[in-house]
């Protein structure tokens, strides 16, 4: 087929026009191209210890089943975070990752012209939905501490405004939102507006902090929770993501759902990842503890870098971002960069991180 030829079909203008997304280079990417062996992935927050083996058991057990459809609801799943969130089972639906949530969220609300806001910079998925639903990005920048100005949330309100996305811990900046903020915009955006809280990191932030699902829903009733089993459960090739909101913004969630988006392994992995929290919190409390060498670490070399409340931290260096990202992926420590603005480095084992330290320590260190 000859490739100068025309491309059947007429995608509509949002797809046309529309970039291919681009996800983080894994490490035999960077092997292949640079030519190197042992390269780690420090690039897409994933959690770094396989998952545990009551969870590869459950999905293993599954897999027998398949032939037959799962529950479309997901009915266990929802009523197992129910009863551990203290919430009806109504307040809960489920999707392919919170990514799939996310966009039924987006395919719920979102037509041509809607303005979506969110800060920036933020989720690289919040644009790519805004564009793809034909709405209107409007974005606000983020405070000097890299943190999120609310008051330049409620000051960008409009009419038109339809959803608010903010995300805390926000990916890449891995700086928290307090909730106390997130009320003052519930409040602010009125029941027209969705505001969603993307708490895919919620976590690795500190246990005594806020809490989107205890401090909001049931309260201001236009405020939608997410949450992942991708990054503290580890289970992002798994796909399973909820959210946590009043009925009737489920009920609407629910209605644009791909039948079937979470399949019969998720199911099976969700429910046994969810009967095993303490094994998931003593992983996520190694995670943590690592973060803390790793800040203390870099701080002590002179970087400046926000203060981190997910699996990540970010190094605020600018244009020299692709540049100092090629230079690790170099060595065999892929990162992701965000070009002209910063660094994105996931925690992983400790020996990862002592050889993305290593390798970070023949950099000159960015202050402020
Ligand atoms: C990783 C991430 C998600 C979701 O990931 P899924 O694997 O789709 O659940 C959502 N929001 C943010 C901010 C993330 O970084």
């Amino acid at each position: 087929m000859s490739t100068t030829e025309r491309t059947p079909g007429r995608p509509r203008a949002a797809v046309a026009d529309l970039p291919a997304y681009r996800p983080g280079r894994d490490a035999q990417q960077a092997e292949a191209e640079h030519g190197i062996t042992d390269a780690i992935k420090l690039a897409s927050n994933e959690n770094p210890e396989p998952p545990l083996a009551a969870v590869v058991e459950a999905i293993a057990a599954a897999a027998t089943g398949v032939n037959r459809y799962a529950d479309h609801r997901a009915t266990p799943v929802r009523e197992a975070l129910a009863a551990r969130l203290g919430v009806d089972a109504a307040c809960i639906t489920v999707g392919s990752g919170s990514s799939g949530v996310l966009h039924q969220i987006f395919s719920t609300y979102v037509a041509d012209g809607d303005e979506v806001l969110f800060p920036w910079r933020s989720f690289e998925v919040y644009p790519i939905y805004t564009r793809l639903a034909a709405g209107r990005q409007v974005d606000v920048a983020l405070t000097a501490d890299l943190g999120v100005d609310v008051d330049a949330l409620i000051g960008a309100l409009t009419p038109a405004t339809k959803v608010v996305v903010v995300a805390t811990p926000n990916n890449p900046t891995g700086v928290v939102c307090p909730t106390a903020d997130l009320a003052r915009l519930a409040a602010a955006a009125g029941d027209d507006t969705i505001v969603v809280v993307d708490e895919a990191y919620r976590e690795f932030a500190p246990a005594d902090g806020d809490d989107a699902v205890r401090d909001l829903v049931g309260i201001h009733h236009n405020v939608v929770v997410t949450r992942t089993l991708s990054k503290a459960q580890g289970l992002a090739g798994l796909r399973l993501g909820y959210a946590i909101g009043h009925p009737g913004v489920i009920a609407d969630i629910d209605k644009v759902a791909v039948p079937f988006a979470v399949n019969a392994l998720a199911q099976a992995g969700a429910l046994a990842a969810l009967d095993n929290a303490a094994a998931i919190n003593e992983r996520v409390a190694r995670i943590v503890a690592e973060r803390t060498r790793v800040v203390d670490t870099l701080r002590a070399a002179g970087w400046w870098l926000p203060e981190p409340a997910g699996n990540f931290v970010y190094l605020p260096v600018g244009d020299a971002a692709a540049d100092l990202a090629l230079a690790l992926e170099r060595v065999g420590v892929v990162v992701r960069p965000f070009a002209g603005d910063g660094v994105r480095i996931t925690i992983g084992t400790e020996a990862e991180n002592d050889r993305m330290l290593t390798a970070l320590a023949s950099h000159p260190a960015v202050g402020r």
